[in-house]
């Protein structure tokens, strides 16, 4: 009896020894970031920090995605006192329009914003991410609210004129250029966090975003 035991425990201890190093490879092998084809450019975008700083890091976001709302609550913070206001980082922002007309009504705003005060433009930013409801799937952002949000943000906000510029063929035009970029860096999720065009696996990842810019920095 005893004899004919010994092969079977051999045998589960092999299965079990192959399944940890299945795991333990499977690991390994999966990577935390992926390489875009360049960095994607900053020109005609909206930054955050020094623009000669660097690094770059670039938010491809959606003003209706609760992922991006958490972000910019949760890391964009950290990311601005450790590396962007020390001007060793920069932060750009590209609109993606995944949740449709929302989407796109938020950042024709944002651009709207961003030509008339690119100063007031991180405050407008911050404060529509804030107005996000908790239950997103409502329609929540309208013309009515991003201009109250424009009106408390933006000092000395010419309110015709932003109205006008939302609709202008230049706004309209520059959410153009972020659908391109959307395309041509093939973006499929939001947030997609990249440090100087290297694209994290999970953008929550402060450790491995933080050990992506200081390689950047060396
Ligand atoms: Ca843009």
């Amino acid at each position: 009896m005893k004899a004919q035991r010994k092969p079977l425990i051999l045998v589960l201890a092999t299965i079990i020894i192959a399944a940890i190093v299945v795991v333990v490879w499977g690991t390994k092998g999966k990577e935390d970031t992926k390489e875009m084809k360049s960095l994607p450019p900053v020109t005609g975008q909206p930054v955050l920090g020094d623009e000669k700083a660097k690094v770059t890091v670039t938010e491809f976001g959606d003003y209706k995605c609760p992922a991006c709302k958490a972000w910019g609550e949760r890391i964009l913070p950290q990311l601005q006192a450790d590396y962007i206001d020390s001007g060793k980082v920069k932060f750009s922002y590209v609109n993606v329009l995944f949740h449709g007309d929302e989407s796109l009504l938020a950042a024709l705003a944002g651009e709207a914003v961003y030509k008339q005060n690119p100063e007031a433009f991180w405050d407008f930013h911050k404060e529509v991410y804030k107005r996000q409801p908790e239950s997103h799937d409502d329609v929540w952002i309208n013309e009515d609210l991003l201009t109250q949000i424009a009106k408390e943000t933006v000092p000395t906000l010419d309110e015709a004129r932003f109205l006008a510029d939302m609709k202008s063929k230049e706004i309209t035009g520059f959410i153009g250029e972020d659908e391109k970029l959307v395309q041509a860096y093939n973006v499929q999720l939001t947030p997609t966090i990249a440090v100087n065009g290297k694209v994290l696996e999970d953008p929550y990842d402060y450790e491995k975003l933080t050990e992506l810019i200081e390689e950047a920095l060396q």
